[in-house]
């Protein structure tokens, strides 16, 4: 059985919802993939050439429990990623680049049956990006309304799709997201949707840069701002360093769009969740100790 990790449990009765962690297996990357060393042409010849290995970072995905129901950001890897043939040989990326360690017991769906929740009752499901690490759960979540920005959408699909990396060919047939806009003004500088729940408590932003159509998804509870970045930055030190990463199609949108969390950042109390970030989980955590 997989083990579960910590989840942060509303301690404050103001508080209303609750949020799992989930880390669907690890993965690394070359070093100059977590921090750009140029913006230029050759940023993937940087990483294809580098030879340091990161650390395993973890895969995570995220359930959040509201009043009005349950909601994923992400969902995470598959462990298909760990068989031959599963990522098309010619591309250098997946040849040389990047190293995936996803067991079956890792995925999405056993995971959330063992924190005691039924997949197919999760409502919403909320996709920052299509690539491999962040859509390899899909599956599991068949009755849900399955979130992307049109701006992903149209660049994850077909043969360009997979010539910049994403694994459509494995998707469910059924996948028919709904498409996302962004048209309730904004918070800070991030153009932000309309809410996905009554209460306005939960909302996407724009966050492009590492792709073209990234998106995150915000949670306000109790005076907090819960920031479920996907690949905004890998890391929080990034964010507030405001540096690309060397995979980004846009490094300088993706500076731009990292310049306006920070600055949303510090203006209210906020807590940040990438999805390969090792401490994003002990984030979550030490506020059961440490908010009032
Ligand atoms: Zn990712």
């Amino acid at each position: 059985m997989p083990r579960p990790s910590p989840s942060w449990n509303p301690t404050k009765p103001n508080r209303m919802v609750r949020i799992h962690p989930i880390r669907t297996g690890t993965v690394q990357f070359r070093t100059a993939q977590i921090r750009a060393r140029s913006q230029g042409p050759f940023r993937l010849w940087r990483i294809l050439s580098d030879r340091e290995w990161t650390r395993e970072l973890p895969i995570y995905c995220y359930l959040i429990e509201h009043p009005e129901g349950l909601f994923m950001v992400d969902t995470g890897a598959s462990a298909r990623v760990m068989e031959p043939g599963f990522f098309p040989r010619w591309h250098p990326y997946y040849r040389r680049a990047v190293k995936y360690r996803v067991a079956p017991e890792d995925e999405v769906g056993p995971q959330l049956r063992a924190l005691g929740f039924d997949p197919e009752k999760v409502g919403c499901v909320i996709m920052t990006n299509m690539q491999v690490g962040h859509s390899g759960g899909l599956k599991y979540f068949n009755r849900a309304r399955i979130i992307v920005s049109a701006q992903e959408w149209a660049s994850c699909m077909g043969g360009v799709g997979r010539l910049s990396g994403y694994p459509n060919a494995h998707w469910p047939k059924w996948l028919t997201p709904r498409m996302v806009t962004f048209n309730a003004g904004q918070i800070g500088g991030l153009a932000r949707s309309q809410p996905l729940t009554g209460d306005g408590a939960i909302y996407l932003v724009r966050t492009p840069g590492h792709t073209h159509g990234s998106i995150s998804c915000v949670v306000e509870d109790g005076g907090l701002m819960f920031f479920f970045a996907g690949d905004a930055s890998y890391l929080h030190s990034t964010m507030c360093e405001m540096v690309a990463d060397g995979y980004a199609a846009h490094p300088r949108l993706q500076v731009n769009t990292l310049r306006n969390i920070r600055e949303l950042a510090q203006s209210r109390p906020m807590v940040y969740l990438p999805t390969h970030d090792p401490d994003a989980a002990r984030r979550l955590m030490e506020l059961d100790t440490s908010v009032d």
